[in-house]
C-alpha cells in the first residue's frame, strides 16, 4: 500500500511545491511508483511537472466534488516518471463548495483508496493555509513533511502546524504523524540560518531530516522549463540534495512501517 505524505506549511513561498515536485521525481528516479497530488489552486506543482494547468479538462477539483473519478483525471508527467493529479485555479472554488457537503474532509482519502495499491508513494502539495483543502490532504496522509527556511519567524509558524497535525490525528485521522522537518533554501554563509538550524535540532531532534536542501538557482529555474530540478539539471547541488533526500525519506518511511 502507498505511503501518503502531505507536504505542508501554512506559509507561502517556503519551498513546498519545489519539494513535492523534486521528491516525486527523486523517488521515481530510485524506482518508486509515485502519484503527485496538486492541492493548491495556484497549480504550480502541476506546471512544475510539465503539465499545462490552463489546458486541463478536469482536475482534482472534479475529484473532490465527485463529478469525475480520480482514474480519469490523473495523468502522467511528460517530464519524469510519475503520475499527477493536476490542479488549477478552479480548485479555489472547492474551498467554499465543500463547506456545505457531507464527508467534506475525507473526499480525497476516499478518492485515493481504490488506487493506493498502484503506488509506493503519494505526495500531496498543500496550499499555504490550514484550510479545507489542506485538511483533505492531512485526512488522507500517513505523514506530514514540513519544508522550512531557517529564518527568524520559522519556529513561530511551526507550532500552529504541529497543533493542527495533533488535532487531525486525534479527531479525524489516527494514522497521521509528523514525519519530519526539511531544511530548504539553506545558505550556510548566513549565520542566522545556522543558528535557527541548531535550534530546530534542539527542539525537534530526530524529526529534523539529515539532508539539507541548499539555495540553488537551478531549482528555481527548472519550473519555467516544465521540469523538476532533479531532471532539468541532475548535476546541480539542488538536484543532488533532493535525490539524497528522497532516499532518506524512503528509508525513514520503511523504518516506520517495519
Ligand atoms: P511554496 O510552494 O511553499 O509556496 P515554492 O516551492 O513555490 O514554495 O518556492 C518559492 C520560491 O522559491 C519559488 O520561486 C522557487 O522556485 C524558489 N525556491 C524553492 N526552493 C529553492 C531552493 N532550494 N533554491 C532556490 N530557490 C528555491
Ligand atoms: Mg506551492
Amino acid at each position: 500500500m502507498a505511503r501518503v505524505l502531505a507536504i505542508a506549511n501554512q506559509k507561502g513561498g517556503v519551498g513546498k511545491t519545489t519539494t513535492t515536485v523534486n521528491v516525486a521525481a527523486g523517488l521515481a528516479h530510485i524506482g518508486k511508483r509515485v502519484l503527485m497530488v496538486d492541492l493548491d489552486p495556484q497549480g504550480n506543482a502541476t506546471m512544475g511537472a510539465g503539465i499545462d494547468k490552463r489546458s486541463l479538462d478536469q482536475s482534482v477539483y472534479h475529484v473532490l466534488l465527485e463529478t469525475a473519478g480520480l482514474e480519469h483525471v490523473r495523468t502522467r508527467s511528460p517530464a519524469a516518471n510519475f503520475d499527477v493529479l493536476p490542479a488549477n485555479r478552479e480548485l479555489a472554488g472547492a474551498e467554499v463548495e465543500l463547506v456545505d457537503l457531507d464527508r467534506r474532509e475525507t473526499r480525497l482519502r476516499e478518492a485515493l483508496a481504490p488506487v493506493e495499491d498502484e503506488y509506493d508513494f503519494v505526495l500531496i502539495d498543500c496550499p499555504p493555509s490550514l484550510s479545507m483543502l489542506t485538511l483533505n490532504g492531512l485526512c488522507c496522509a500517513h505523514g506530514v513533511v514540513v519544508p522550512m527556511q531557517c529564518e527568524y519567524f520559522a519556529l513561530e509558524g511551526l507550532s500552529d502546524l504541529v497543533n493542527t497535525v495533533k488535532q487531525v490525528h486525534r479527531n479525524l485521522n489516527p494514522r497521521l504523524e509528523l514525519i519530519g522537518l526539511l531544511r530548504v533554501m539553506f545558505d550556510p554563509r548566513i549565520s542566522l540560518q545556522q543558528q535557527v538550524s541548531d535550534q530546530l535540532k534542539a527542539h525537534f531532534g530526530g524529526k529534523v531530516f539529515d539532508t539539507i536542501i541548499p539555495r540553488n538557482v537551478r531549482l528555481a529555474e527548472a519550473p519555467s522549463y516544465g521540469q523538476p530540478g532533479v531532471v532539468f539539471d541532475p548535476s546541480s547541488k539542488g538536484a543532488k540534495a533532493f535525490v539524497a533526500f528522497s532516499s532518506e525519506l524512503a528509508d525513514r518511511m520503511a523504518a516506520t512501517t517495519a
